[in-house]
């Protein structure tokens, strides 16, 4: 049987997943890329689940409405059945090593780590500045550890990649025993920003060592400054809420809004934040959706769609703004997630918006999906798709054969 990385992404109701096998092909000792062999989403879980597993190419390999065999189906059934159909697809993988996505590591978890008790009830104790996240990508480390207890696990953090921001960047003007006590500036998507920052010199070498502004564009949305590969500021904040208007999420909200929302509309604390959290962003401005695609197709015949397109690009230019002073100029900005990746309505009109930086267009580029999609002697604009989970994979296996346990 070979030996497979299972990467996991879970949510409250979905369980994401992608395999990675040691290359065949004989790779360096050192090569920290694994090759991907499997992806694959289990949707409808606690209620009417449905997987589809895709192998390297995107062709289906395994889709099933599996029935539970006992109450309800949920996420501990579905790591069983991954684990299963990979025992008996083409000749076998036994699982060799889990990494995990976790979105919060706290001040203490600045770089992946190997799971055990201990770091397990510090990620739980963190439960409180992620509660709509946290615990959903914690159930599956209990999982497997109660399945499969040998089986070496690693969490990698969306936080831990903007740890080494100057301090200033992390403070909130709050008193000094709120910031001690972890209220304070995290940032988050940095898995994809690592990923990113990991890959620029391969589109241009002056880039690594430049200053560029990462936009992650995608249900979720925010701006990372990186110099020479490095987070020095980025918009969301002490929550995934803050920053730019995303899907369903405000962004950077008055924060006199949320006790206006407790004392004048009634809400409680957990009405409040799902209202924040689930029914704002693109979709309160448009009323109808949080879809990008869906926005587009609706903007020339409904103001409202049109607006909250309009509120998201000129959020995003201020934005920009607000980066390239932290960085004290800009040499790149890389669009990726399913909006920057996809939308070329959307990167030009951002571009636009960031004209006084000096981009200049290359239409015909922007439209083929770049990569480079500006021309001439200014800041240069890069489509860069991301790719969290071959993050995840490096850093588990870098983890672990750090460790002396090498699993691929
Ligand atoms: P998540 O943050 O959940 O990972 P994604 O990165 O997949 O989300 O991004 C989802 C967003 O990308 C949606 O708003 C979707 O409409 C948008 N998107 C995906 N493909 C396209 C496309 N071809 N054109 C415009 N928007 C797109």
């Amino acid at each position: 049987m070979r030996a497979a990385l299972l990467v996991l992404n879970a949510g409250s109701s979905s369980l994401k997943f992608q395999v990675f096998e040691a290359c065949e092909e004989g790779p360096a000792p050192d090569e920290d890329r694994p090759r991907r062999v499997f992806r694959g989403l289990f949707e409808g879980l606690g209620g009417s689940p449905h997987l589809v597993i895709r192998d390297r190419d995107g062709l289906i390999v395994a889709e099933d409405s599996p029935a539970a065999r006992r109450g309800r189906y949920g996420h501990e059934d579905a790591l069983l059945a991954v684990a299963e159909w990979l025992r008996g697809h083409r000749g076998g993988y036994r699982l060799a090593a889990v990494g995990h996505r976790v979105v919060h590591g706290g001040r203490a978890h600045t770089a992946p780590v190997r799971v055990d008790d201990a770091v397990l009830d510090a990620l739980d104790r963190l439960v409180p500045l992620a509660p709509l996240h946290q615990p959903h990508n914690l159930e599956p480390i209990r999982i497997v550890r109660r399945q499969f207890p040998d089986l070496p696990q690693v969490a990698c953090f969306d936080t831990a990649f903007h740890h080494a921001q100057p301090e200033i960047a992390q403070l909130f003007a709050v008193p000094r025993e709120m910031t001690e006590q972890g209220v304070r500036r995290y940032g988050f998507h940095g898995l994809s920003y690592a990923y990113i920052a990991s890959i620029l010199g391969d589109y241009a070498s002056e880039l690594a060592a430049g200053r560029v502004v990462a936009a992650h564009l995608g249900n979720g949305a925010s701006l990372c400054a990186l110099r020479a590969g490095r987070s020095v500021a980025t918009t969301m904040g002490f929550s995934a809420l803050d920053g730019l208007p995303m899907g369903t999420r405000c962004g950077s909200l008055d924060a006199g809004v949320v006790f206006y929302m407790l004392r004048e509309m009634g809400l409680t604390p957990d009405a409040a934040e799902r209202l924040l959290y689930t029914r704002s962003g693109l979709l309160g401005i448009s009323g109808v959706s949080n879809d990008m695609r869906a926005l587009r197709a609706r903007a020339g015949a409904d103001p409202d769609a049109r607006m909250a397109i309009d509120l998201f690009i000129y959020r995003i230019g201020r934005e920009i703004g607000s980066m390239v002073a932290a960085l004290g100029g800009i040499d790149a900005i890389v669009f990726t997630g399913g909006i920057g990746e996809n939308d070329a309505a959307t990167r030009a009109e951002v571009l636009r918006a960031a004209a006084w930086a000096g981009f200049s267009l290359d239409e015909a580029a922007n439209a083929g999906g770049g990569p480079l999609v500006t021309r001439g002697p200014g800041p240069s604009a890069w489509v860069i798709p991301t790719d969290e989970e071959a993050m995840i994979a490096r850093d588990t296996r870098a983890v672990l054969a750090a460790m002396r346990q090498p699993v691929l």
